[in-house]
C-alpha cells in the first residue's frame, strides 16, 4: 500500500523556467507554508527556493528532501501565486526570480535566534538521553546561550532549524527569537493627555490652566508640539504628572519625510463633477473587478477621487494600493491619504532603507495596512484582500521597468486586480493612447473631470517660436524676451517661476573647435554632456567621467566648444539675469544625496525659492499652488528621438509641466518655447487636450502598424564582442526566418523588424542589437518566442551575448 507523502512545489532562486517538486522530513512539515524560503539542494549546491505549493501525493523515494525552512512568517500571500505564475509566463522570466524580483530588494529578512539550555535539558544531558549531536549542543549551551549561527559555527556542523524545533518542543532549550535586518527602529514620542479629573474645582496657576485648555481641546498632544505652543510646557507637565492632571506617554510615531505634522483634514465637498465620478465607480467596488480610465485635467482633484474611493473600500474591509510614478510623489501622495485615515498607510518605494521597508512589509503581512502607496515595485506589496488599486499618472514611462524582469507595473495592476476581483482607476491628466484606444475598445470604462477645482483656469499657454532667437547671443538665447519679461512680472509679484527643461548638465553637446567631432564616451556610442558640478565630462548612460581638460579623440585638439544646453547652463544664465533672485535646480544630479529632493520640495512649498530649475523630475504631479508662470525651454528636445513613441511623450511632458502653474487663488501661465511650434504634439500640448492629441496620434499608429494596432516583443541582444554579438544577432535573425516560414500561422501573423543594431550601437561596452517582432496577437508572439527560446532547431549559444526579450517593449533606443 502506498502511503500519501507532502511534497512541495519549488521555484528556486536560479534563471530556470520550471518548478521542482521535493519532499519535507518529517519535523518540518508544520513549518512549511506556502510563501516561505527554504534551502533545497540543486545540482550540487544548496539554495534559496520558495514554496509554491503543498501536495499529497503518493510515496516517491526518489524526490530529494529540502533541506531546511528558511521564515517563521511567508513573504507572500497564496493569492498572490497566479499573479506571479501570469508574470513568469507572459514575460518569458523564471518564475523564482520573479519571486525575488517581487520581495523588495534589500530586505535581508532574517531570524537571530538564541538558545539557551533549559533545566530539562540539563537533566536530559546528565541522564544521557540526548543523540551524540543533540549532546554536542546542550553541552556547548551548557556553559553560554548562543546565536544559532554562532552555534553552529562552534560546532563545525549542519544543525537543521527543524532539530532545534524539535529540542524546542522536548523543553530542552529556550529559544528566543528576533527578527533582524532592519536598522531602523520605529519612533517613539512622548505624548501627553489630561487627566480624568474635575479642573473646574482644581485651584491651576495660569500656565497650568493653560496647558489644560489646550489638551482639553486636542484630547493629546506630542510634547514636542506643546512645547512650541507653552515653552515651559516640558518641565510644566512633569509636576503636573504628579499632582495627577495630566498622563505622559509614549506613542509610536511615523517620520514623515518632510518633517511637518499632519494634521487631520476634512474632506472638501466634492464637485459636482467628482460626485459623477464616484457615483460611477462606487457600484463596481462591490462587484469584483472592473477597471476604469479617469481622464481629470491638472488640478481637477483626481486625489481627491482616489481618497473618496479608498474610503469606500475599507469600508468594505478591504485594502488599497496607490501607485505613483516618482518616489519624489510619493511623500505629497502618502500625505494627504494619511491627513485622512491616519497611520494604516505603509509606503514602499526604493528610496527607503533595509530596516524601513522592512517595518512597512511586516506591518503588511500583519494585515496592520489598509493603503499601500508606493512606486512600481509597489504592485508586489503583499496585501491580501486587495479591493482597490490606482495607479495615478498611468501614462507615465516610469512603470516600465527596464532590465531584469521587464514589466510595466500598470499593465500587471490590471492584471492583479482581476485575480483579486479587484476595482483599478488608471488615473491621468494627458491618458497614455494604449489607454485611451482601450477605452473606445470597451477594455477601460471612461470617467472624466474637466474642469479644475474652484473654477480655476487652465493656465493661458503662449508659444516662442526658437527660430527667430537663434541669431541672438548669450543667455537670450534660449530666454526668449517674452518669457524674461514674464518672469520679471512673476519675481515682482513675489510668485514662483518653474523652468523646464529635460536635460541635465550644462552642455550636451560638446564639439571640437577644430575638427567638429563630438566628446565622445569611451565606453558607450553616445555623446558626453559637460557638468559644472563636478568640472567634467559625464555619461548619462553609463556613467563614465572624464576631466575638463580631454581633448578631442580625433585631431588631439584642447579647443572644445560647450554647444548643447542643459539644467545647470539654463540655472547659470537666469542667476546672471535675476541676481536678485533665489534660483534652485532639481534635477538627477542635485538630488543624488537621500533627503535632498525633500529638502528642495519643502523650500519650494515655503517660497524661499523664487525661480525653480529642473527637469520631468518637477514636471508631474506636484502641487505648489505659488507657481504661476511655467516656462519650458525648449519643447522639442525629445520629438527627434527614434522612438514611436516621441510625440507621446512630447505631448505628456509639456502638458503635465504647463499643469503645475496657476494650482493657487493666482491664475497661471505658460510660455512654451518651441522650434517646431506647428507639430501637433506642441499644438496639443497647448491647448491641453489629450483628446485633440490622440485623434491625430492614433492615425498615424495605425498606418504604421504600431502599438496599439500591434503587439511587440523586443529580443535584445548585447555582447562585449563587436563581431560576436553581430554574429549572433543575424543567427538569431535567421532563426526567426525560418520559423516564420515553416509555419501558416506565422506566415501570415508575425512581422520581423531587424536584426538591426540599436539607434545608441554600445552602452557601457556592451554591443547592441535588436529584434523587433509584431503580430496583432500577443498569443502568437507568445507561442513564437517559445519557439525559439525552446524549440527543436535552436541558435548556438555564445557564452559572451546575452540575449533578453521585452515583451510590449518601451525603450527602443
Ligand atoms: P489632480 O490630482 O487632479 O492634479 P488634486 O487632487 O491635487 O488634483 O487637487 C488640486 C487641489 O484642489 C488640491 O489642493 C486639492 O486639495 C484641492 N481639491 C480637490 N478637490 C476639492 C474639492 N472638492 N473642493 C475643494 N478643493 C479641492
Ligand atoms: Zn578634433
Ligand atoms: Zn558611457
Amino acid at each position: 500500500m502506498t502511503k500519501d507523502h507532502i511534497t512541495l512545489e519549488i521555484a528556486v532562486a536560479r534563471p530556470v523556467f520550471k518548478t521542482y517538486t521535493y519532499s519535507v522530513p518529517h519535523p518540518m512539515l508544520t513549518l512549511a507554508q506556502v510563501g516561505k524560503r527554504v534551502l533545497v539542494p540543486f545540482g550540487s549546491q544548496k539554495i534559496t527556493g520558495y514554496i509554491l505549493k503543498i501536495e499529497k501525493q503518493a510515496e516517491n523515494n526518489k524526490l530529494k528532501m529540502i533541506l531546511d525552512v528558511l521564515d517563521d512568517m511567508p513573504l507572500f500571500t497564496p493569492a498572490m501565486l497566479p499573479f506571479f505564475r501570469w508574470i513568469a509566463q507572459y514575460y518569458f522570466h523564471p518564475i523564482g526570480e520573479v519571486i525575488k524580483t517581487a520581495l523588495p530588494g534589500g530586505l535581508t529578512l532574517y531570524e537571530s535566534t538564541k538558545a539557551a539550555i533549559t533545566p530539562i535539558g540539563e537533566k536530559a544531558l546528565s541522564q544521557g538521553l540526548a543523540t551524540p549531536l543533540e549532546n554536542d549542543i546542550l553541552t556547548l549551551l551548557k556553559k553560554e546561550s548562543l546565536g544559532l549561527s554562532m552555534l553552529r559555527k562552534r560546532l563545525d556542523k549542519t544543525i537543521s532549524t527543524a532539530l532545534i524545533h524539535t529540542l524546542e518542543e522536548k523543553k530542552w532549550l529556550l529559544i528566543t527569537r528576533k527578527l533582524r535586518g532592519q536598522t531602523a527602529r520605529p519612533k517613539m514620542e512622548r505624548y501627553v493627555s489630561p487627566a480624568n479629573c474635575d479642573f473646574e474645582k482644581l485651584k491651576l496657576s495660569e500656565p497650568r490652566k493653560k496647558i489644560i485648555n489646550i489638551l482639553q481641546k486636542e484630547l493629546e498632544l506630542s510634547v514636542k508640539q506643546l512645547k512650541e505652543k507653552i515653552h515651559s510646557a516640558p518641565s510644566l507637565i512633569k509636576s503636573m504628572q504628579k499632582d495627577e492632571q495630566v498622563i505622559i506617554f509614549s506613542k509610536q510615531v511615523y517620520r514623515d519625510p518632510l518633517g511637518v505634522p499632519i494634521q487631520a483634514a476634512k474632506p472638501p465637498h466634492l464637485t459636482n463633477e467628482q460626485q459623477k465620478v464616484i457615483g460611477a465607480i462606487t457600484p463596481s467596488l462591490a462587484q469584483g473587478f472592473c477597471a476604469f480610465l479617469l481622464a481629470g485635467v491638472t488640478a481637477s482633484g483626481k486625489t481627491e477621487i482616489y481618497l473618496k474611493l479608498a474610503e469606500a473600500t475599507i469600508a468594505k474591509k478591504r485594502f488599497v494600493l496607490v501607485l505613483v510614478p516618482e518616489i519624489a510623489l510619493i511623500s505629497q501622495t502618502a500625505r494627504r491619504f494619511r491627513a485622512r485615515f491616519g497611520e494604516c498607510i505603509a509606503v514602499l518605494h526604493s528610496g527607503l532603507s533595509t530596516g524601513e521597508r522592512f517595518d512597512q512589509w511586516l506591518l503588511m503581512q500583519q494585515n496592520q495596512i489598509k493603503i499601500v502607496i508606493g512606486a512600481r515595485s509597489a504592485i508586489f506589496a503583499p496585501l491580501s484582500n486587495i479591493g482597490l488599486i490606482v495607479v495615478d499618472e498611468e501614462h507615465d514611462t516610469s512603470y516600465k521597468q527596464e532590465g531584469g524582469l521587464h514589466y510595466n507595473a500598470r499593465d500587471i495592476a490590471l492584471v492583479r486586480a482581476k485575480q483579486e476581483n479587484a476595482t483599478v482607476v488608471l488615473g491621468s491628466a494627458t491618458p497614455s493612447v494604449q489607454s485611451y484606444f482601450n477605452v473606445q475598445k470597451g477594455k477601460l470604462k471612461l470617467v472624466t473631470l474637466s474642469k479644475r477645482i474652484n473654477q480655476r483656469q487652465l493656465p493661458e499657454i503662449t508659444l516662442v517660436d526658437l527660430r527667430r532667437s537663434r541669431e541672438r547671443g548669450g543667455p537670450g538665447r534660449f530666454i526668449s524676451p517674452v518669457l524674461h519679461d514674464a518672469i520679471t512680472q512673476t519675481l515682482a509679484r513675489g510668485e514662483q517661476t518653474l523652468l523646464f527643461l529635460n536635460r541635465r548638465g550644462f552642455a550636451g553637446f560638446p564639439v571640437c573647435g577644430v575638427c567638429g567631432e563630438t566628446l565622445r564616451c569611451k565606453y558607450c556610442d553616445i555623446s558626453l554632456t559637460f557638468h559644472r558640478q563636478i568640472n567634467g565630462y559625464k555619461c548619462h548612460y553609463c556613467g563614465f567621467s572624464c576631466a575638463t581638460n580631454t581633448s578631442c579623440q580625433t585631431c588631439g585638439s584642447s579647443k572644445i566648444k560647450l554647444l548643447g544646453m542643459g539644467t545647470e547652463k539654463v540655472e547659470s544664465a537666469v542667476s546672471k539675469l535675476f541676481p536678485t533672485a533665489r534660483v534652485a535646480r532639481l534635477d538627477k544630479d542635485t538630488t543624488t544625496q537621500k533627503g535632498t529632493l525633500v529638502k528642495i520640495l519643502k523650500k519650494i512649498k515655503n517660497q524661499k525659492i523664487d525661480i525653480i530649475v529642473g527637469t520631468q523630475m518637477i514636471a508631474k504631479g506636484h502641487d505648489f499652488s505659488n507657481i504661476t508662470l511655467v516656462g519650458i525651454i525648449c519643447a522639442d528636445l525629445s520629438l527627434s528621438m527614434p522612438d514611436f513613441r516621441a510625440g507621446e511623450r512630447t505631448f505628456q511632458v509639456l502638458a503635465q509641466v504647463a499643469g503645475r502653474s496657476g494650482r493657487g487663488d493666482s491664475p497661471g501661465q505658460v510660455i512654451l518655447q518651441t522650434y517646431a511650434p506647428q507639430h501637433f504634439s506642441i499644438q496639443a500640448a497647448k491647448a491641453q487636450d489629450f483628446k485633440l492629441f490622440y485623434k491625430q496620434e492614433i492615425g498615424f499608429r495605425q498606418k504604421l502598424n504600431y502599438p496599439p494596432f500591434t503587439r511587440m516583443v523586443q529580443l535584445k541582444i548585447s555582447g562585449p564582442d563587436r563581431k560576436k554579438t553581430a554574429g549572433q544577432a543575424i543567427q538569431l535573425g535567421e532563426l526567426c526566418t525560418y520559423l516564420q516560414t515553416s509555419r501558416s500561422e506565422f506566415k501570415n501573423d508575425i512581422i520581423i523588424m531587424g536584426p538591426l543594431e540599436a539607434p545608441i550601437t554600445k552602452i557601457a561596452n556592451q554591443y547592441r542589437w535588436q529584434i523587433l517582432l509584431k503580430s496583432k496577437q500577443i498569443a502568437t508572439l507568445h507561442l513564437f518566442i517559445h519557439r525559439i527560446l525552446y524549440g527543436k532547431s535552436s541558435i548556438t549559444p555564445n557564452r559572451q551575448v546575452n540575449i533578453k526579450v521585452d515583451v510590449d517593449p518601451y525603450q527602443l533606443m
